[in-house]
């Protein structure tokens, strides 16, 4: 990762046709980048409809161009944004443009998420902040992105702030403490040290619940479908999926299948892996497809949850055993009945020691509830009604591990012969875990690894 404070510059819309796409650079001091660009007198933040020119005069493109001058900008720097017309060889075109006038001041390619890596360096956004960035653009349901954004405006920054200070103040009192041994005895009673304890322990719950929620929303539920021909499995997935089918979103696996596709219940998409398309390896024609058959298996072995359908008309067959043996052990398997339009049997759930049965009709839609209900269980998903924050794996370790320590300290101040020095030290200890989440104490690898997953031009 390039540490430098050189300006940069890159496409910041999507790779592929658009109507409109955006060159942006952004650099200590770019109007001079402005000036020699187009000729220009840019205002900043106005729109102004310019020609977009190669040096020797000739046209690229005509676009609007928006200069937006430190620190009121995305990065903090100045910024210099140019739509264009979203073609990709007319914003190549147009980015080398940039280059080419910004050489002098050593302009370069930004690298992936460097623009948001500034953002944060120049405290517009803390470190939760840029990665509901990312967590934003990358949502897959509407629920992922409302607790996205949710995150981007500061509010889960703000609920870690608000225990960074409690933890704080708790500290200040009990370290003013450790000034006058003599009083350490009855300090944790005048002050109820101990009841401002249980409180925060208490708010980081809550807070560790709305963010465990939330990475739900984020993660979603990896589902393998598994069942013979026209035993009902789109039916299923159109009926699960319900009214929010027009949400759905169909990833082309491979070159040849479509093997996953996404639907959603209660906004916690389900990533679903179609089996149909799988076959054994010694089955496999040509290259290609072993790589796809390879590729649906390492996806086979991320799975959450197995759902086996099978017809209730008729029992498995031996092609049924076959395929589950191949299956990882320990994922759970829930056994779909078919078609109980047909067999007669009632929507009915009930588990017995080797799987989940539940007995359904996806064409009548008579059992789904059970179904819906069953994946969400197993998600862990609560309908609280609290708002949620789109929270990472990092976000909750850090949570869970501030939580260990205040327990300690919990522990500490229960014991008869109390350590008030112990005390103090596992509340900095859970202050230190908390403060990670927002990048008060983070160190470089760490956003290496974070901004790196971004694409360039965010
Ligand atoms: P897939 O090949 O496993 O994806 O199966 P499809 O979903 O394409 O369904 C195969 C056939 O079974 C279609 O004609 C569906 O209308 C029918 N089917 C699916 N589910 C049911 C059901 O619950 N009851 C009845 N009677 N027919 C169903
Ligand atoms: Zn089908």
């Amino acid at each position: 990762m390039n540490l430098d404070t050189f300006p940069i510059a890159a496409i910041a819309t999507a790779p592929g046709r658009g109507g409109i796409g955006v060159v942006r650079a952004s650099g200590k001091n770019l109007r001079p980048l402005a000036q020699a660009l187009f000729n220009v007198e840019l205002k900043a933040r106005h729109a102004t409809y310019i020609p977009f020119t190669q040096a020797d005069g000739t046209l690229i493109d005509q676009g609007i161009a928006i200069y937006f001058k430190g620190p009121h900008s995305y990065t903090g720097e100045d910024v210099l944004e140019l739509q264009g017309h979203g073609g990709p060889v007319v914003l190549q075109m147009l980015l080398q443009r940039v280059l080419e006038a910004g050489h002098d001041v050593g302009l370069r390619l930004a690298e992936p998420g460097e623009f948001t890596r500034r953002a944060y360096m120049n405290d517009k956004l803390d470190l939760a902040q840029a990665e509901a960035v990312a967590d934003l653009i990358d949502a897959s349901t509407e629920a992922a992105a409302k607790s996205a954004s949710q995150s981007l405006s500061g509010a889960f920054s703000q609920a870690i702030h608000a225990l960074v200070e409690r933890v704080t103040h708790l500290r200040m009192l009990v370290e003013a403490t450790l000034d006058f041994p003599e009083e350490e005895i009855d300090f944790l009673e005048k002050s109820d040290a101990r009841g401002q304890l249980r409180g925060i322990v208490a708010a980081l719950d809550q807070v560790f619940r709305q963010a465990s929620q939330g990475a739900l929303l984020r993660e979603g539920l990896n589902v393998v479908l598994v069942g013979q021909p026209n035993v009902g499995k789109s039916s299923l997935l159109n009926a699960l999926a319900g009214a929010d089918v027009a949400i759905v979103t169909p990833i082309a696996g491979t070159t040849r299948d479509k093997v996953s596709e996404t639907i959603q219940i209660e906004g916690i998409p389900l990533n679903i892996i179609d089996t149909a398309g799988i076959r054994s390896h010694d089955e496999a024609v040509d290259i290609v497809e072993r790589i796809g058959i390879e590729r649906t298996w390492g996806e086979i072995g991320k799975a959450d949850v197995i759902l086996h359908m099978l017809d209730a008309n008729h029992g498995p067959t031996r092609a049924d055993e076959s395929i589950l043996s191949g299956f990882p052990a320990g994922v759970p398997v829930l056994r779909i009945w078919n078609k109980i339009d047909l067999s007669g049997h009632k929507p009915s759930i009930d588990a017995s020691d080797d799987a989940t049965h539940i007995y359904l009709s996806a064409h009548d839609h008579t059992g789904i509830d059970l179904l819906r209900k069953e994946l969400l269980r197993i998600a862990g998903w609560q309908q609280t009604g609290e708002s949620l924050y789109l929270a990472r794996e990092r976000h909750l370790i850090a949570l869970k591990s501030a939580a260990r320590h205040l327990d300690r300290a919990e522990e500490h101040a229960a014991q008869t012969d109390q350590s008030l020095d112990l005390f103090a030290e596992e509340l900095r200890l859970a202050q230190v875990q908390l403060s990670t989440i927002t990048g008060a104490f983070s160190s470089d690898d760490l956003l290496g690894v974070i901004f790196s997953r971004f694409c360039i031009g965010k």
